[in-house]
């Protein structure tokens, strides 16, 4: 039976149920990994290109919801997802942590909770109470902290690594179709649906493809969807650094915004935090190739000296990555310069070392696709969108996508409606672009209000950063960042 959207927008919401357990784990297991036959043809009612995180979580909300676990569904992946839950498991052992972690909103932690994921995660998964931004030019701060009136879920946000979070959903794929290390080649059309070939020679066709093969997609291209956007010209670098246990041990999220973007540490344990720091991609490269205690002298200098003496001692790091002078030096004498200001009054916590290895830098860009769906098709994370990591927002807003498209599939299975016909995936359309771009204006704006180190804007900026503290729109957008509004 069809029925129009309007029929579909005043039906039930059909909300995640408990988690499936399958009756059988090493049935769904073997189900899960079973390698699917060269050169064939597998007709399924899902087809899903793209393993990460966004698309992990999507086949895990079909295989975890009784009314969607009959659907065939097939994931297709590039990269080795049984590898990455085998280094989870490494990693969980080993007391280093990867260098890709996530801050994931309560909304994200509940979702992952109800498709049965969270637990195994829980124990290394840091959760913060506080977020401390602060202007690296003038004087303006903002500080939130945990809202006591949500007492069962009291964390800002947790800091996840990307990898074990990864690995703990491979491991609920249920009777998922798996295509594991397998590309796609190219993607057409026959009778009506779409044709997915693979590299291994055999081909998906599907009621319903999903993109979620990141920000270049091809589902996207094969859906002649434009993807709107500009590059920022920056690099965001991470590094897994050892700091100082702070009095109230690891709890605070802290960000400095200076004026070639932000610089942030998320605590990972009461010994570790995860760096972000955005920068330019000349200074990214000489950063990450510089010797690690100078590294640790200039996170700390960026983190807390005067942005004059951030500025002199970052540009004359060689492009070779050879350390300013003698960096050490030069480090102490700017932040005993710092020492007993209102900027050293934050007290982010010292850095001592950086893990060997854990360096890496990113390219950052804004994109929007100008719509999620077409005919039998609808893209999810980061292939519909790419956004700014300063509020830590991309992994979270794919989520949200997944776990919305998973609902609509959903209500289109319980009324009899062809999964993947446009009026359904309207429905999906219409819950995910208005608000994601309206994250992506507000997390662009923010990025273009501190990246300028004018006096004028810079009084005018820390003004408006001060007052939002005591009260105002800009507290509530942080707030809407972390998913506590
Ligand atoms: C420095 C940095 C820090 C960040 N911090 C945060 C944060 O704190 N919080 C947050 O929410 N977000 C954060 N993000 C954003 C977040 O990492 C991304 O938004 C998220 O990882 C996107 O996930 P995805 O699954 O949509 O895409 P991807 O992770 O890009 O996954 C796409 C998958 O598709 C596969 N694929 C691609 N093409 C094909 C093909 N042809 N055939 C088969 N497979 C294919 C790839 O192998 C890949 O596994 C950060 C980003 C950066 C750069």
């Amino acid at each position: 039976m069809l029925v129009s959207i309007a029929g579909l927008a005043a039906a039930r919401r059909i909300p995640f149920r408990q988690p499936f357990r399958p009756r059988n784990a090493a049935y769904a297991r073997a189900a899960a990994t079973a390698t699917p036959t060269a050169n064939a043809t597998h007709i399924c009612d899902v087809c899903i290109v793209g393993g990460g995180i966004v698309g992990t979580a999507l086949a895990c909300a079909l295989a975890s919801n009784p009314i969607t676990a009959h659907l065939r569904t097939a994931l297709i992946e590039a990269g080795d997802l049984f590898s990455h839950a085998g280094a989870a498991n490494q990693e969980k052992t080993a007391l280093n942590f990867s260098n890709r972690v996530s801050s994931l909103t309560p909304r994200t932690r509940r979702f992952i909770d109800r498709l049965g994921a969270w637990t195994e995660l829980a124990d290394r998964a840091r959760p913060y109470g506080i977020m401390q931004v602060w202007d690296g030019v003038g004087n303006g701060q903002i500080r939130f902290t945990s809202s006591p009136s949500d007492p069962s879920d009291p964390a800002i946000a947790h800091i996840v690594e990307n990898i074990r979070l990864q690995s703990s959903l491979v491991a609920r794929l249920g009777a998922t179709k798996v295509f594991n290390r397998t590309s796609v080649s190219n993607i057409t059309e026959e009778g009506g649906l779409p044709r997915v070939l693979l590299a291994d020679g055999s081909e998906v066709r599907a009621r319903l493809l999903v993109g979620a093969d990141g920000g270049n997609s091809r589902v996207r291209t094969y859906a002649n969807i434009e993807s709107i956007g500009w590059d920022y010209g920056q690099k965001g670098i991470v590094a897994t650094l050892q700091v100082e246990t702070g009095i109230n041990g690891n709890d605070t999220a802290w960000q400095r915004f200076l004026p070639t973007g932000p610089i942030a540490l998320l605590p990972l344990d009461d010994t570790h935090s995860s760096l972000v720091w955005t920068t330019t991609p000349a200074l990214a490269s000489r950063l990450c190739a510089l010797p690690p205690a100078s590294f640790v002298d200039l996170v700390n200098v960026a983190v807390r000296a005067a942005w004059p003496d951030v500025q002199f001692l970052t540009s004359a790091v060689g492009a070779a990555g050879e350390p300013p002078g003698d960096c050490n030096e030069e480090a102490r004498w700017a932040l005993d310069r710092a020492a007993g200001s209102d900027l050293d009054a934050l007290t982010p916590p010292r850095v001592l070392g950086v893990d060997d290895g854990s360096r890496g830098a990113f390219p950052l860009k804004l994109r929007n696709s100008e719509r999620y769906v077409a005919g039998r098709v609808a893209l999810i994370g980061d292939a519909a969108h790419t956004i700014h990591p300063l509020a830590g927002q991309g992994l979270n807003l794919g989520i949200a996508d997944a776990e919305s498209l998973a609902n609509v599939i959903a209500e289109g299975v319980e009324v009899g409606q062809d999964i993947g016909h446009i009026h359904l995936l309207e429905s999906y359309a219409t819950q995910r672009f208005a608000p994601t771009l309206a994250m992506l204006k507000s997390v662009d704006g923010l990025s273009r209000l501190f990246g300028t180190d004018a006096a004028g804007v810079a009084t005018v900026r820390s003004l408006k950063l001060n007052l939002a503290d005591a009260a105002g729109p800009l507290k509530r957008i942080f707030m809407d960042f972390a998913g506590k509004a």
